[in-house]
């Protein structure tokens, strides 16, 4: 049976007693509004430790005024079946007064690596990150949490941030879950009008092309102009970024023995894509 708690002290002491009875305890941490992509990461966890407990929380801290965080697509009875179908153990689904309450001022901010890509063109996103990740794993105290690499530089930005504040979890990267077609699986393609829908796999398809040219030898700046251009002529405007960066660090690449990422954001109409591959 699925058990759902609403406040941190409830969460707390479901975890103390998985932790008495020895059980390893994976943390899946999502906003809802769930797809086959937040599913893998749960199976994942269901896979790797005894006990697994999903969050559900739109976290309003990592949006702008001017984003979309009031029609952020919010179903949490329809994300609490899929969760229990999944065979998770537990929904830790607060509302926004239980995580911050009166008062809060404490904010964790990861240094240059939420600053560049997404965190140019989100400003405070990455610290709205950090700072709920950081409670989560605190309130929770998994021994695993698990995250997407769709959201790569949030991937990394976590690491970052587990490894300099010594919370004792490991953080696991989870493969992006695609449509057949290729485009990310995203709660955020609701927003896609079926003109734009039909257009958004060009971005997966555009990365994959630079990506593929990047590891045969060819200049990481001539693929991000030629992807840009390429996104641009397929409707996506505007292309806020197309970089070909090192894998670890996110910086510009330099170094043609280490591994490489390709990540991009990119608008159709209201809506902004971001995807990422391996180069
Ligand atoms: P979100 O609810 O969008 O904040 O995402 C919650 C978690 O699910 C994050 O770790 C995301 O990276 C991950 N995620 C979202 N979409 C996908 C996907 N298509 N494939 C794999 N993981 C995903």
């Amino acid at each position: 049976m699925l058990g759902i708690v609403r406040d941190v002290a409830g969460l707390r002491a479901r975890v103390r007693d998985w932790r008495q009875d020895g059980a390893a305890v994976g943390l899946v941490p999502t906003m809802g509004a769930l797809h086959e992509g937040h599913l893998a990461l749960v199976r994942r966890s269901l896979a790797t430790t005894e006990r697994t407990c999903v969050t559900l929380f739109v976290n309003p801290r990592q949006f702008s005024p001017t984003e979309d965080f009031a029609r952020y697509p919010r179903a949490e009875a329809r994300d609490l079946a899929l969760i229990e179908d999944a065979g998770a153990h537990l929904v830790f689904a607060p509302e926004a007064a239980e995580m911050y309450r009166e008062g809060h001022q404490t904010e964790v901010s990861v240094g240059r690596i939420g600053e560049i890509l997404e965190g140019e063109f989100r400003p405070g996103f990455f610290a709205g990150v950090a700072t709920v990740v950081t409670k989560l794993l605190l309130q929770a105290q998994p021994d695993i949490a698990f995250f997407g690499e769709k959201d790569y530089q949030q991937l990394l930005v976590v690491r970052r941030l587990a490894r300099d504040l010594d919370i004792p979890v490991e953080i696991a990267g989870v493969p992006t879950v695609r449509a057949p077609d290729g485009l990310a699986l995203a709660s955020r393609n609701a927003y896609l009008s079926d003109s734009e829908r039909a257009i958004a796999p060009a971005l997966y398809r555009v990365l994959v092309a630079a990506a593929t040219n990047v590891a045969a030898g060819k200049k990481a700046k001539a693929e991000e102009a030629r992807a840009t251009a390429e996104l641009k002529a397929a409707g996506f405007a505007p292309v806020d970024y197309v970089a070909v960066r090192d894998a670890e660090s996110l910086e510009e690449a330099r170094d043609p023995h280490r591994a490489h990422r390709v990540l991009a954001a990119a608008w159709l109409g209201q809506t902004r894509l971001i995807d990422n591959v391996a180069a």
